[in-house]
């Protein structure tokens, strides 16, 4: 599927659009957003011709398929038509949706912040405020830290302490008369309009309707992230657990207490019982194998006292179709393995071919029966990126230059795991990690603080300023715990380059104090020390609060 991804990626230029089909137009009165409704735009490929064939030249036309599906359609619309098109919708769309309209002379510019992860929170915490007012909208009201939530799962620790909520991280959104927190997500972008259209990430009221609203911009950044891939393997998304945000934590940890405690009711079938208490992991990732750690290390220190019954019939295995942590040191992974399979784990090398409820089917025919299973198998572009009409990297991620913005559109950057360099930029695309988005975040902000010092703040103010240089990544290493006090450092600048690489007590040391200095608040930080001192103390909490 990532080959067909990259094979299927192509320059794409952002627009909407729109048909006569009545089915449509009456779906956009309704406001509803074309990535949700892909029938509805197949419906209308009859009256649409090329739209990108006058801007970009003769280039193949096998170049501009994408799964985007507006872009589906506007690979087939003439190109008057298309504008029509483009215009209809943002005229519906707009004079439809109440919402904050376009700054004013003498008002503050106003940017949008797409997102509350790494790399939009990095950005927000280091905005000007004196010089910008900022609107975030996002599906989630706080940012996750991401490299501690293995350790959530199992109760190492508590899910308040990865959790990090935007009106901290950035004072001005709970203050501020005109910034702004939104809960919702964004479901379109105009970007000749400069808005983007909204829908509350929750129901509001009684009613099963969700509110939508657009805002205008002067600059937009968008930092949605990315989803999990799931290679279109059937059964995936319903019988797995993927591990990404906390709730997804908090469903390990009670799926997990849960089948300790049935496996012990009386009557119980063998079979039942072995099955309750495997838990599989697939994905030889950091994540996969951190989040094999912790479930060893909470099968040994709380398991083995707290349900002694069942304390020998827990297992772990981990599935991977090739090595593990691939991305580190050949040393690190042959430590890494080693370490696993003493502390218990069973790794199994294959591919999955079929998840069911209660088992997963590999492609030589093994059936795997298991009570919980966490996926792991990296991530790509999010249903929402894929349907921008906006250029894309190879990968399908949105297409960035080297100062983060997104070429062709004035006024709009991208960065963090749905953004990657554009082919043209002679730029490889870089991993999808906290610290590349982070870093991309630090960096806009100073380009935005700056533009904001030369007046370049406000819609289309920007193009005779002064970018200066432009963003570089420079990779500080890797690092993974893998379970009994145990992590790996590899400090190398890439995976071909020589350098320090450790694994052991230290580089466990190395680990928390690197992650816990990281942790953005202090209120955190304490959190965090707190819980670990708890843990060790006291053992993990095993309580299973609600369902
Ligand atoms: C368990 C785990 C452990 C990890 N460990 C590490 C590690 O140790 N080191 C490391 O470097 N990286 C690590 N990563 C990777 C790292 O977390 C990601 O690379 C990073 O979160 C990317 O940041 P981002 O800002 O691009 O996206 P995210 O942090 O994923 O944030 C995306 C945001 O966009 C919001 N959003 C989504 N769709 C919309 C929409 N339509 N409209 C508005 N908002 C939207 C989401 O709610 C979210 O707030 C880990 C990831 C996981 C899951």
């Amino acid at each position: 599927m990532a080959l067909a991804r990259i094979a299927r990626t192509g320059i794409r230029r952002s627009g909407s659009s729109k048909t006569n089909y009545t089915t449509e137009k009456e779906a956009f009165s309704e406001g509803i957003s074309l990535y949700k409704y892909p029938s509805l735009l197949e419906n209308a490929t009859g009256k649409c011709n090329n739209f990108y064939t006058s801007k970009l030249g003769n280039m193949n036309s096998s170049y501009f398929q994408t799964r985007g599906l507006q872009a589906t359609l506007s690979s087939q619309l003439h190109s008057k038509e298309k504008i029509a098109c483009q215009q209809s919708i943002a005229e519906n769309e707009s004079t439809r949706y109440p919402g904050l309209e376009a700054t004013k002379a003498g008002e503050k510019p106003r940017v949008v912040v797409l997102g509350t992860g790494w790399a939009a929170c990095r950005l927000m915490k280091g905005l000007d405020t004196n010089m910008y007012d900022i609107v975030c909208i996002s599906p989630r009201n706080h940012m996750v830290f991401t490299p501690l939530l293995a350790s959530t799962c199992v109760g190492t620790l508590e899910f308040r302490s990865v959790a990090e909520p935007i009106g901290q991280i950035q004072s001005a959104l709970a203050k501020d008369p005109n910034c702004y927190f939104y809960l919702a997500s964004c479901t379109g972008i105009d970007t000749s309009k400069h808005e983007v259209y909204c829908e509350t990430a929750e129901n509001m009221g009684q009613s099963n309707e969700r509110h939508r609203f657009k805002v205008a911009y002067d600059k937009l950044v968008i930092a949605v992230g990315s989803d999990p891939l799931t290679f279109n393997i059937k059964g995936v998304k319903e019988h797995a657990i993927f591990l990404r945000e906390v709730n997804h934590a908090q469903e390990i940890r009670r799926k997990l207490l849960s089948n300790l405690m049935l496996s012990q009711s009386p009557g119980i079938s063998d079979e039942d019982r072995t099955r309750l208490l495997h838990c599989v992991v697939v994905g030889g990732g950091p994540t996969g194998v951190e989040f094999s750690g912790e479930l060893s290390d909470f099968i040994k220190a709380d398991v083995s006292q707290r349900y002694s019954h069942v304390k020998d019939r827990i297992k772990v295995t981990l599935i991977e179709a090739n090595e593990i942590l691939s991305s580190f040191d050949v040393g690190l992974r042959e430590y890494a393995t080693n370490h696993l399979i003493k502390s218990g784990i069973c790794f199994v090398r294959g591919i999955v071919k079929e998840v069911q409820k209660e088992r997963i089917v590999l492609s030589d025919g093994t059936e795997v029966p298991f009570g919980i299973l966490v996926w792991s198998t990296g991530v790509g572009p999010s249903e929402f990126v894929e349907s921008l009409n906006l250029p894309k990297c190879p990968g399908g991620r949105i297409g960035i230059d080297q100062w983060l913005r997104v070429p062709s559109v004035e006024d709009v950057f991208a960065l963090g795991d749905c953004a990657g360099f554009l082919e043209q930029s002679g730029r490889k695309v870089l991993p999808a990690l906290a610290q590349v988005a982070e870093r991309e975040g630090k960096y806009l902000v100073e380009l935005l603080n700056k533009m904001g010092k030369q007046d370049a703040g406000k819609a289309y103010a920007a193009k005779d300023v002064v970018l200066g240089d432009p963003f570089v990544y420079k990779h500080a290493g890797s690092m993974a715990s893998v379970g009994s006090y145990k992590a790996l450092v590899d400090l190398r600048e890439s995976k071909d380059a020589k350098g320090i690489s450790i694994a052991g007590f230290f580089s466990f040391l190395i680990w928390r104090s690197a992650y816990l200095t990281r942790v953005l608040s202090w209120r955190n930080r304490f959190y965090v020390a707190v819980n670990w001192a708890t843990t060790l103390v006291f053992g993990r909490d095993i309580s299973k609060i609600g369902n």
